[in-house]
């Protein structure tokens, strides 16, 4: 038996009904970017998670940007980030901000609040979170310290959709929340999609003008914006997506329940949920020193599984830049040389859960 790391197909056959309609009608109503559906898309995702306004956008990349832009991030202004989420360095980047990088919490690998504190320095603007594997970050401590300072919090939510953090949706904690709609993600489209949410007025409106060249009305541009719009096909899939969410999560949850009992008892380091918040599981990652030779191992029998990320932001060539240097962030360093994400989506059976877990006490044995 196989085992893909990720099948995208099986969720679309499960809904193709619905999905085909939804798809028919944008291209029948003749409507393509920004339209009815993405007005209708945006109000329901902010009712799910409790917001004031949501705003479509092209990709959760520059959904990051856009909050930036619109907290007021200049270039050389520092934004601090969890050295280990690859994704996220580019949306500051693109602003040409300066990536802050701090250490992760060994456990959680979110950002270590306790380190916070101490990489911020008079050129700090904003503090960027990241719920990675979907589990939220401690965001009670963040945004203390960030009351403290004055800076800006900026939740990347691209892999927790509907994780719950005391008793709310992960997205609502700091001054603006940002997603991902890429098609891996919990609440995945057909194609790239982003949304930016936020309780603040000014911000919802100034993140409306930054997506379209910063206009004020058409042709008349108030500030330097981007182009980055949500199209009506995608809302239109994520509006009939959106109704699962909470139900595939649940499914996550579930398989992620299973593995953590039929892995119990092997030399691995699993999953450890925050007390306090619910996980979404986006990816179900597991630690090992020997990790490359686990992964060679169920490669070998027909077992996906992948890597979340290979080497953290400042291993990257294109961030040498920034001038860091090896052992500086030694946790996400040596997580990175240890994680594997074992095959984790809503659609996975019980017989393949259990197949990958037989598979990985056969490698130990
Ligand atoms: C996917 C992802 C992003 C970027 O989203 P795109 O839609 O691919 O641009 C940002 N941050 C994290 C943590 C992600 O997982």
């Amino acid at each position: 038996m196989k085992v893909p790391f990720l099948d995208l197909k099986r969720q679309y056959l499960a809904i193709r009904d619905e999905i085909d309609v939804a798809v028919a009608e944008v291209l029948d109503s003749g409507w393509f970017i920004l339209g009815p559906k993405v007005a209708e898309f945006e109000q329901q995702f902010a009712q799910y998670l409790g917001v004031k306004h949501a705003i479509g956008v092209a990709n959760g990349t520059e959904a990051l940007q856009l909050a930036l832009l619109a907290v007021g991030v200049k270039p050389d202004d520092e934004v601090i980030l969890p050295a280990n989420s690859y994704p996220s360095a580019f949306a500051i980047a693109a602003t040409s901000a300066v990536p802050k990088l701090v250490d992760i919490d060994c456990k959680s690998f979110n950002i270590d609040p306790s380190l916070i504190e101490e990489s911020i320095s008079s050129k700090t603007k904003a503090v960027m979170p990241v719920h990675l594997y979907g589990q939220p970050s401690e965001m009670e401590q963040i945004v203390q310290i960030a009351k403290k300072h004055n800076l800006f919090v900026i939740e990347d939510c691209a892999q927790a959709h509907g994780a719950v953090y005391q008793g709310k949706r992960v997205g609502v904690f700091g001054d603006v929340g940002c997603f991902s709609f890429y098609p891996t993600k919990n609440l995945g489209a057909y194609g790239d999609g982003g949304m930016v949410v936020s309780n603040n007025d000014r911000l919802a409106e100034e993140i409306k003008q930054l997506r379209v060249y910063g206009e004020e009305k058409r042709y008349k541009s108030v500030v330097k914006g981007i182009n980055s719009r949500l199209d009506e096909l995608q809302a239109a899939i994520l509006l009939v997506k959106l109704k699962y969410l909470d139900e595939w999560n649940q499914k996550r949850r579930k398989h992620a329940k299973r593995y953590l009992d039929l892995l119990s008892d092997v030399d691995l380091t699993l999953p450890k949920e925050v007390t306090g918040s619910s996980h979404v599981y986006h990816l179900f990652v597991v630690r090992t020193e020997r990790r490359d030779e686990l992964q060679r191992y169920l490669t070998k029998r027909g077992i996906g599984s992948a890597v979340h990320y290979p080497s953290p932001i400042h291993f990257q060539p294109s961030f040498k830049y920034l001038g860091y240097r090896q052992d500086d962030f030694s946790v996400s360093e040596k997580a990175s040389q240890e994680i594997l994400s074992l095959p984790m989506f809503p659609e996975l059976s019980k017989e393949e859960i259990t197949r990958v877990s037989e598979t990985i006490h056969e490698f130990y044995e």
